[in-house]
C-alpha cells in the first residue's frame, strides 16, 4: 500500500519570512494529514530550508537541487552535506525548469540521485515532454529515455529512496491540464520501466506522482487513478489555504 504523498514546489518564490509564516501554519495540517495516512512536503528555496524545518521539523522539506559533489570549485552550487546540516533530507532532482533553464541532463541528475542516496537522502525525480514532444507523440520514448537514464544503477534497494513525479511540461503553469487518463497512463508506464530495470518488488512500491496545473478542484481525480500516488504543485501550494485544500479534496 503506497502511502499518497502531496508535495509543494515553492520554486523561486517566498521570502525567508513568508516561507516562516506557511511553516508556522504547516505543522497543525502536517499533522491532520498524517493523521489521516497522507504524507505532505514542501520544497523552498536553499534561503528558507533551516527557517521551514527549525519552525516545522517533523514537515517533510525538500531543496529544489543539488550538486553531486560534497564540497569544491562550484560557484553558487549547493552541497548535499549543507542541506544535511541544516536537516534536509530530500531534493527534487531534473525539474522541467532545471533542465531548461540550467542545462540538467538525465546523466547530471543520475550524478545527484546517487549521491544523494548514498548520503540517505530521499529523491523526488521528475520527467516529462515538452508540448511538441507530446504532439508528435513521443512521450513514452522521451519519458523511457528520461527514466533508464537518470536511475541507471538504482537497485531496488535504492529506489526505496526514490519517487518519480511525471510532469508534462505543457501542464507546468499553464493551466492546461494532462486528462486524468493521460497522467495515469504515463504513470503507470514508468511503474512498467521500473519493473523492468529493477523487478516487481520495487515497481509495486515505488510512489509516482502527477504534476501540472494540479488544484483543489482537480487533484481528487488524479489521486483516483490507480498508479497516480500523489501529486507535485507548483502554484495551488504557495498558498496555505489553497495547500490545506489540496489535502481535505482528498480525504
Ligand atoms: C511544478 O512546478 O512542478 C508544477 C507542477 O507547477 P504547477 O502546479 O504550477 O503547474
Amino acid at each position: 500500500m503506497r502511502t499518497k504523498l502531496i508535495f509543494g514546489n515553492w520554486k523561486m518564490n517566498k521570502t525567508i519570512a513568508e516561507a516562516k509564516a506557511f511553516a508556522t501554519e504547516a505543522v497543525a495540517f502536517d499533522k491532520f494529514a498524517k493523521e489521516h495516512g497522507v504524507d505532505i512536503g514542501v520544497a523552498p528555496t536553499f534561503m528558507s530550508l533551516a527557517a521551514v524545518k527549525e519552525i516545522a521539523p517533523e514537515l517533510t522539506v525538500a531543496a529544489q537541487n543539488c550538486h553531486f559533489a560534497d564540497h569544491g570549485a562550484f560557484t553558487g552550487e549547493v552541497a548535499i552535506p549543507m542541506l544535511k546540516e541544516v536537516g534536509i533530507d530530500w531534493c527534487i532532482i531534473g525539474h522541467s525548469e532545471r533542465r531548461t533553464y540550467n542545462g540538467e541532463t538525465n546523466e547530471t541528475c543520475n550524478k545527484k540521485i546517487h549521491a544523494l542516496i548514498d548520503n540517505d537522502m530521499t529523491v523526488i525525480y521528475c520527467c516529462g515532454e515538452t508540448l511538441e514532444q507530446f504532439e508528435k507523440g513521443l512521450t513514452k520514448e522521451v519519458i523511457n529515455t528520461q527514466i533508464r537514464e537518470g536511475l541507471a544503477g538504482c537497485c531496488k534497494c535504492c529506489l526505496k529512496h526514490v519517487v518519480v513525479a511525471y510532469e508534462p511540461i505543457w501542464s507546468i503553469g499553464t493551466g492546461k491540464n494532462a486528462s486524468t487518463e493521460i497522467a495515469e497512463d504515463i504513470c503507470s508506464y514508468i511503474r512498467s520501466i521500473i519493473k523492468d530495470m529493477a523487478g516487481e518488488e520495487a515497481s509495486e512500491n515505488i510512489r509516482i506522482l502527477y504534476g501540472g496545473s494540479v488544484k483543489p478542484e482537480n487533484i481528487r481525480a488524479y489521486l483516483g487513478q490507480p498508479d497516480v500516488d500523489g501529486a507535485l504543485v507548483g502554484g495551488a501550494s504557495l498558498k496555505v489555504e489553497s495547500f490545506k485544500q489540496l489535502i481535505e479534496n482528498i480525504l
